[in-house]
């Protein structure tokens, strides 16, 4: 998101900043809310393992919104920047190519949500 922004800010298109149009603010705060709220599972996680608590919930939470997250907000990024994103000019593809890994990687999303979604039918964890 650091990258879109400079280049949001940059780029002058149509007499104007990339960044004065309103579908580009969207992508921001879209992006930096899902980036918060990865933040906040993830500490939710933290706090629960520090604790000593069974975490396997929060865990499952925080990987699952956390990894495709990510692809979301590259994609977002890579968007932002047209056809530069898309391109080797910037290391944004690198970013995206990387980030589609997290979705496999311990334990596909599907599993994770297998894992949730028992856990809540049957009462074990709640909303
Ligand atoms: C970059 C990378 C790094 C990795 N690092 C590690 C590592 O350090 N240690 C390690 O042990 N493993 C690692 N893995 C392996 C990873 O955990 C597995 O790839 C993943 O668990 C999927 O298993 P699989 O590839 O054997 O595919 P399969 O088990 O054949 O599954 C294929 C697909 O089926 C779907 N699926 C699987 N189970 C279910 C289900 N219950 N319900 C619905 N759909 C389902 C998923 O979409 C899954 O992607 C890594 C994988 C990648 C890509």
């Amino acid at each position: 998101m650091e990258i879109a922004r400079k280049y949001a800010r940059d780029r002058e298109l149509f007499g104007g900043k990339l960044s004065d149009h309103q579908g580009i603010q969207w992508m921001f705060a879209d992006s930096a809310t899902e980036i918060e709220a990865s933040r906040m599972l993830t500490l939710k996680a933290a706090s629960e393992l520090v604790q000593g608590k069974d975490a396997r919930h929060s865990l499952s939470m925080a990987k699952l919104y956390t990894s495709e997250m990510l692809t979301r907000v590259i994609d977002r990024a890579i968007q932002i920047c047209g056809s530069h994103g898309y391109s080797r000019d910037l290391p944004l593809e690198w970013f995206y190519r990387d980030a589609r890994a997290a979705r496999l990687a311990d334990g596909p999303s599907e599993v994770h949500r297998m894992v949730l979604g028992r856990g809540l039918i049957s009462g074990k964890e709640d909303f």
